[in-house]
């Protein structure tokens, strides 16, 4: 695991409150602070303050261990070198009492400025940018930090440049302090544009920095017109160092560098400040012009030009940015398309697919259909001619035993061939109804005894429990197969010793029939599959009980045409009941003419 993430997942709860408290109490030290009354007791109160916001600089080092703690040593090492610059300064003040320029306190506070520069820029680094980002963000930096040299070279270090009665050194060191302000600035802005995670650290440091820059220049330009610095400015400052202390006590300076957003693009932000840079120059011209005293044209003229060729830049850089845009966008289009294409060409595909298998089912019905009607018409005439020499008196035993045998063989071909038929008739949704008033109890009590011998023959108890019910329009030799299918099934199905009821009622407005055995049962997973053509389940395959697994299919698809539904509950070992509901005026049959034929609903 990184050692980073590791760091900062299992940080314990109080160091995420440290920030917190520190800044809180800082907060309150200041208004302490703006409260004592002596010069002398504020400014030991001064640098005691800010004197821990360098000691929160380490202690958020120790205490949260960042992968790089570079960028925030160097920038405690440069605050910790004003604050030393601030004590040097007091001790000046008030022990010595004198106020000598430059001081030991200058050597210092110019030292702190290259140290916390480096911070930043290290930090900057860090922060995960690509390159372009990196680009933009360094121009905005640069043109931010043109048009703040222009201002504070124009107000702040020109009037010291111009002062003869001052020594090279003393001009130096007075241009110095606005210089390095300016290259707090390029460096905060820097921070800022760089596109990265904004963290909390991140922000607090970047509020830190924009402190001292305003109380610094304020300093300079109070200095200059000969106002004197108060406790109000020195709170600026103060504030400037509990900010770079909390920022480093934040669990967050030690997050992991993670880019930001992907593309930045013009913010509303970077746009003003843009805009302030471009006019930024006009502007310093226009107010020397209002003045009186044109000072340090030749920086004004300068810096106008470097902001211009720099603006350009920047806008040429987004230009390319929107280019780049715009050919990943067509890119993205023509994918988009050739994908489409290729989903249509795949559609059209599977149409067509599903065409031929369309017609292939058709062609496979109509060759079913052709071959059990050319098997029929022979077979017919083979029963007859049966039926006619087994009608003959004078036919020896054994010659009538064979010819049962053909008789009762054929007459099986015979189901199977008209089974097949009907269910080609079913698939092509052609299964016709001749409609009439049928009784189904006496249907029912036909079938039952029609299956009598084979039940008896079996030891099977075979009963009918037929409660009176109204005749029902529908097909009457349809529902006798129906009901054939239904009580052979449960004959077939159940052991010799089991019982097997029809039981028949009315059922609201239509008629019940329930066929239940308590033979084999059928298992679940073949339940669902029982209708589909030629099905048969295991139990019926293992014991080698006969039949073409056309029965079912047939019953549901003749319920289903006269209105009606077929289904089942079954457990296996345990029996099954097959209920039939069918409704006593059937939308499949006409009610009109008993004999008329009336198509299927299937
Ligand atoms: P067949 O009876 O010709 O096999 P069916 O379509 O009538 O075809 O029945 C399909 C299958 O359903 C049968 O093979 C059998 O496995 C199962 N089945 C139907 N009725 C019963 C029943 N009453 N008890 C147990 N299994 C049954």
């Amino acid at each position: 695991m990184d050692p980073v993430v590791r760091t900062v997942e299992t940080s314990p709860a109080w160091t995420a409150r440290l920030p917190v408290l520190y800044g809180g109490l800082g907060l309150a030290l200041l208004a302490v602070f703006l409260a004592v009354p002596s010069e002398l007791g504020r400014a030991v109160f001064y640098d005691a303050l800010a004197a821990s916001g360098v000691l929160a600089v380490f202690a958020g080092v120790l205490v949260h261990r960042p992968a790089r703690p570079a960028p925030w040593l160097l920038l405690g090492a440069g605050f910790g070198a004003f604050v030393a610059g601030e004590i040097t300064w007091h001790v000046y003040g008030f022990v010595l009492e004198q106020d000598p320029f430059p001081s030991l306190a200058d050597l210092f506070y110019l030292l702190g400025y290259p140290l916390v520069a480096a911070g930043l820029l290290l930090l900057a680094r860090h922060r995960g940018a690509g390159r372009d980002q990196e680009r933009a963000g360094a121009l905005d930096a640069a043109i931010v930090t043109v048009a703040a040299f222009v201002v504070s070279w124009v107000f702040l270090v020109d009037p010291y440049a111009a002062d003869a009665s001052l020594s090279h050194v003393d001009r130096a060191l007075s241009a110095a302090y606005p210089l390095m302000d300016v290259l707090l600035l390029t460096l905060l802005v820097r921070l800022l544009f760089v596109p990265g995670r904004r963290t909390p650290a991140v922000l607090l440091l970047a509020g830190a920095l924009a402190l001292n820059i305003v109380a610094d220049v304020a300093f300079l330009a109070l200095e200059l017109h000969g106002g004197s610095p108060g406790k109000w400015l020195d709170a600026v400052w103060l504030l400037g160092y509990l900010c770079v202390g909390t920022a480093a006590l934040d669990p967050s300076m030690a997050a992991p560098p993670a880019p930001g957003r992907r593309r930045e693009g013009l913010t509303l932000w970077r746009l003003g400040a843009l805009a302030l840079a471009v006019v930024t120059a006009p502007t310093v011209l226009a107010v020397e012009v209002i003045s009186g005293e044109i000072d340090g044209i030749v920086v004004i003229v300068v810096g106008a030009a470097l902001l211009s060729g720099l603006v350009l830049l920047r806008l040429v850089g987004l230009v390319r940015e929107l280019e780049h845009a715009g050919e990943e966008r067509q890119r993205l289009y023509e994918r988009e398309r050739a994908a489409l294409a290729e989903a249509e060409a795949a559609r059209r595909l599977l149409i067509e697919q599903n065409d031929r298998l369309r017609e292939l089912d058709r062609l496979k019905d109509e060759f079913v259909a052709l071959v059990s009607h050319e098997l029929r018409t022979p077979l017919t005439s083979i029963t007859g001619y049966l039926e006619l020499v087994l009608a003959d008196p004078a036919l020896d035993a054994e010659h009538r035993r064979f010819l049962e045998v053909v008789e009762r063989n054929s007459g099986r071909l015979l189901r199977l061939v008209s089974d097949l038929l009907l269910v080609a008739q079913i698939e092509s949704g052609k299964l016709t109804l001749r409609a009439g008033e049928v009784d189904l109890a006496a249907v029912a009590a036909e079938s039952v005894e029609a299956l009598r011998p084979a039940a008896d023959a079996r030891g099977v108890e075979l009963r009918l429990e037929a409660a009176p019910v109204p005749p029902l329009r529908g097909d009457r030799a349809r529902l006798a197969q129906l009901l054939d299918n239904l009580v052979s099934n449960a004959v077939k199905f159940t052991e010799p010793g089991g019982h097997v009821l029809v039981a028949l009622a009315q059922n609201g407005e239509g008629v019940r029939v329930a066929v239940s055995d308590d033979g084999i049962g059928i298992a679940p997973e073949d339940q669902r599959r029982l209708f589909d053509r030629f099905f048969r389940a295991e139990g019926a395959q293992e014991r080698a009980i006969g039949g073409t697994g056309l029965g079912l299919t047939i019953a549901r698809a003749i319920a289903e045409a006269h209105g009606g539904e077929l289904g089942l509950t079954s457990a296996v070992g345990e029996g099954t009941t097959f209920e039939v509901s069918l409704p006593l005026q059937s939308a499949g049959a006409d009610a009109g003419s008993a004999d008329r034929e009336a198509q299927g609903v299937i």
